[in-house]
C-alpha cells in the first residue's frame, strides 16, 4: 500500500525498540534504595505528533516515577505562575557543566543560581509553586503535571518514602540555597515538595504526551488542553538544550540536536518543536544518570525522521 507519513513513524517506532532492545551497557540506579529493584531489561518508546498521531513500542506502558524528568515541566508551570523574568532570575538558566546532584554548582555561581533542570535549581522552582502551604504547592504542581500527561498521574508511595529517607544531600543543597536567598520556601518542605513530583508515576506514553505538548505551544494533543502559554514553551526548551542532560548536555545535542531530558529512573523526553514528543523508559543508565537506550533511540529517530534543529541537509 502507500506510505504515508504516519506509516513511516510508526515503523521507525518499532525498528528504534528492536534495535537497540538488546543493548545490556549501563546500570540500574541504587542511590534511591526502591529504585534498584527495577528490571534493567525494560524498554519502552513512544512518539506522540502535535496531531496526536500516538505511536510506540515495546514496555511504553509500563509505570516508574518520572524523577528529573519532571523538571522542565515544573519549571514551565512556574514560568506560567510567576512569568518568564522572575523564574530566570531567581532559578538561573546557564548550565552548570556538573553532575544533577552537585552542590558546587550552587557555590560556583556566588550568588546561588543553578538552572531548572539540576537538583538544586528544580527545588528552587518547586518552591516557587503558587500556595501558602506545602500541601497547597503540591497540588498545584501534581495537578499542572497530570495536564502535561493528560490524565491523572499517581504518587509511587514507596518511591517517594525511599528517596525522602535518604535525600540528606537534597536538604543540604536546600539549605545551602537558603543561605544565598535563592531558595522560596521552607528549604526542607520544598525539598519534600519536589521528592513528591519525582516519585509520580508515568509511561514512556506519558512522556511523550508530555513532550508532544512542549513541542506544540502548550496545548496537550491529546486532550486539546492549554497547559501553559505558548511563549513558555521556547524558554523551557532553551534551558533543557543547555542543561538537560546535564554534564552530557553538549553529547546530546551533537547526537540529536533536540531538547531533552532525562532522568535516574530510566525516562527520557526528546522535543521536536511543532512536530511531536518523544518518550523512552529504559533503566539502564550511563555515568551521568542518562538513559542509555534512551540515548540511542532518540539519536536514531531525529536522523531517521529529520528532526535536528540544526540541520540544513
Ligand atoms: N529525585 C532524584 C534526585 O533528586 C532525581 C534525580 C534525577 O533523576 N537525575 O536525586
Amino acid at each position: 500500500g502507500s506510505s504515508t507519513a504516519a506509516d513511516r513513524a510508526r515503523a521507525l517506532t518499532v525498528e528504534a525498540h528492536e534495535r537497540f532492545k538488546s543493548v545490556s551497557e549501563g546500570k540500574v540506579a541504587d542511590y534511591i534504595p526502591a529504585l534498584a529493584a527495577t528490571p534493567g531489561a525494560l524498554f519502552g518508546v513512544c512518539m506522540i505528533g502535535t496531531s496526536g498521531a500516538t505511536f510506540a513500542a515495546g514496555d511504553s506502558d509500563y509505570e516508574f516515577s518520572i524523577q528529573s524528568v519532571s523538571k522542565p515541566f515544573v519549571f514551565a508551570l512556574v514560568c506560567q505562575a510567576v512569568g518568564e523574568d522572575e523564574a530566570r532570575e531567581k532559578l538561573g538558566v546557564n548550565s552548570t557543566g556538573l553532575p544533577f546532584n552537585s552542590v558546587i554548582a550552587i557555590e560556583r555561581t556566588k550568588d546561588g543560581t543553578t538552572n531548572p533542570m539540576v537538583n538544586a535549581g528544580a527545588i528552587a522552582a518547586a518552591s516557587l509553586a503558587p500556595g501558602a502551604t506545602a500541601e497547597a504547592e503540591w497540588r498545584f504542581l501534581h495537578e499542572g503535571l497530570s495536564r502535561f500527561a493528560g490524565r491523572p498521574l499517581t504518587l509511587n508511595h514507596a518511591v517517594y518514602e525511599s528517596e525522602a529517607a535518604t535525600n540528606q544531600r537534597n536538604q543540604g543543597a536546600a539549605k545551602l540555597l537558603q543561605g544565598y536567598d535563592r531558595i522560596y520556601f521552607d528549604p526542607i518542605q520544598a525539598t519534600d515538595v519536589y521528592t513528591r513530583q519525582c516519585a509520580l508515576n508515568v509511561t514512556a506514553k506519558d512522556l511523550a504526551a508530555m513532550a508532544a505538548t512542549l513541542a506544540n505551544g502548550g496545548v496537550n494533543p491529546l486532550t486539546g488542553e492549554r497547559v501553559i502559554d505558548a511563549v513558555h514553551c521556547q524558554h523551557v526548551l532553551a534551558v533543557m538544550v543547555t542543561a538537560g542532560l546535564y554534564e552530557q548536555s553538549g553529547d546530546w545535542l551533537y547526537e540529536t540536536g533536540l531538547p531533552g531530558k532525562s532522568g535516574v529512573s530510566g525516562g527520557m523526553v526528546a522535543v521536536a518543536p511543532m512536530k511531536g514528543g518523544l518518550g523512552t523508559f529504559a533503566p539502564l543508565l550511563d555515568d551521568s544518570g542518562n538513559s542509555v537506550k534512551g540515548r540511542l533511540a532518540a539519536r536514531f529517530l531525529s536522523e531517521r525522521l529529520g528532526l535536528n534543529l540544526f540541520a540544513s541537509n
